[in-house]
């Protein structure tokens, strides 16, 4: 029995947008206050199936081209803009925020209410929590960040492999109900399955690519400046990161192929005491703490992490095999025998 509202279609799921946005006030960028929470979250990310961070660009692997991933020295990093982008993402689920491209609609055009680029309270901006972290560059409006991310670098090993993988179409499908709008989030799964099934599709394209392997660990931080403790909260709630409410985020290319499945960990934390010009350890238990005080703002919020929670499990998704209907194997969405998803 899916939750309430919760529309899954593998290899997606759409949860709803609440149409009534927490707006406020744009917060100052320019001094650190000394009553809000400035710090640095040291972030372990493992990958928990291949990931693809790509450039775009092509490299030489044995005398062939494939498609290249991000290096820094030859060695695969996941740059800070690209965690920053994936935690956007999912503070954007678990908040009332606003839909920052309307690319969910079918050439709808997005409701005022909807987005931040455009809205003003009587002449007073007001942001919704995605915009107020991470900023937006609108007609109203522009702010700069309070979340930012380094560059994740392997820690050891980076294992790295070739994968063959079918050519991704943007998928048509999107999900509607009248006016209802929704974000799309691409379900856990097992690759295998896909890898495997690649050379038996005829007409359908792959391309080469390389691949970090699954099981390889990244280390990185994630700062935040100008947050209240409940914003913190949502960020280390937005990683999957939260004991209690933990799942798996995804990362990078070919994520409807089951790519990208990353778990994310908060190792160790600091605050700055930005009027004594101190660190000092944060420790993980008050950063808890601080989630559930941002669960008690709103009972939705509650609600939102419970259906992701339940949802978002790498682990649990690894219990779905290929299944055979109407003379098609069916893994997840996918078409097995033609390369077709949903
Ligand atoms: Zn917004």
């Amino acid at each position: 029995m899916p939750p309430s509202g919760v529309f899954l279609s593998p290899p997606f799921h759409f949860y709803p947008v609440d149409p009534n946005l927490r707006r406020q006030p744009p917060r100052h960028r320019n001094i650190l206050d000394g009553k809000l929470v400035h710090g640095r979250l040291l972030v372990k990310l493992r990958t928990l199936t291949q990931l693809i961070v790509g450039t775009g660009e092509y490299e030489l692997s044995d005398d062939r081209f494939v498609r290249a991933i991000q290096r820094e020295q030859g060695i695969p990093v996941i740059p800070g803009s690209t965690v920053r982008g994936v935690l956007r993402q999912y503070v954007e689920l678990l908040s009332k925020s606003c839909v920052l491209f309307k690319d969910n609609g079918q050439g709808r055009d997005l409701p005022r209410s909807l987005s931040c680029k455009t809205s003003s309270d009587g002449g007073q901006a007001s942001v919704c929590p995605a915009c107020q972290l991470f900023g937006i560059v609108g007609k109203k409006i522009t702010l700069s960040g309070l979340v930012s991310a380094g560059t994740f670098r392997p820690i050891g090993d980076a294992r790295e492999e070739e994968v063959q993988i079918p050519q991704l179409y943007r998928p048509q499908h999107t999900h509607q109900d009248n006016n209802i709008y929704f974000r799309k989030v691409y379900c856990h799964g097992n690759p295998k399955y896909i890898l495997d099934a690649i050379p038996k599709w005829i007409g359908r394209r792959s391309e080469s690519f390389r691949a970090v392997s699954a099981q390889v660990e990244y280390a990185g931080y994630v700062d935040v400046e100008n947050c209240t403790p409940e914003e913190v909260g949502l960020v280390v709630l937005a990683l999957g990161a939260v004991p209690q409410y933990r799942f798996d985020i995804k990362m990078g290319y070919a994520k409807p192929a089951f790519f990208g499945s990353i778990r994310a960990t908060v190792e160790e934390a600091y605050q700055y005491d930005p009027a004594r010009g101190e660190k000092r350890p944060l420790p993980t238990d008050t950063l808890w703490t601080w989630t559930e005080q941002y669960l008690d703002l709103d009972p939705w919020h509650r609600e939102r992490i419970n259906e992701v929670c339940h949802l978002e499990q790498f682990d649990a998704a690894q219990q779905h095999l290929p299944q055979d209907r109407n003379q098609t194997t069916e893994y997840l969405g996918w078409d097995l025998k033609s390369g077709v998803y949903r």
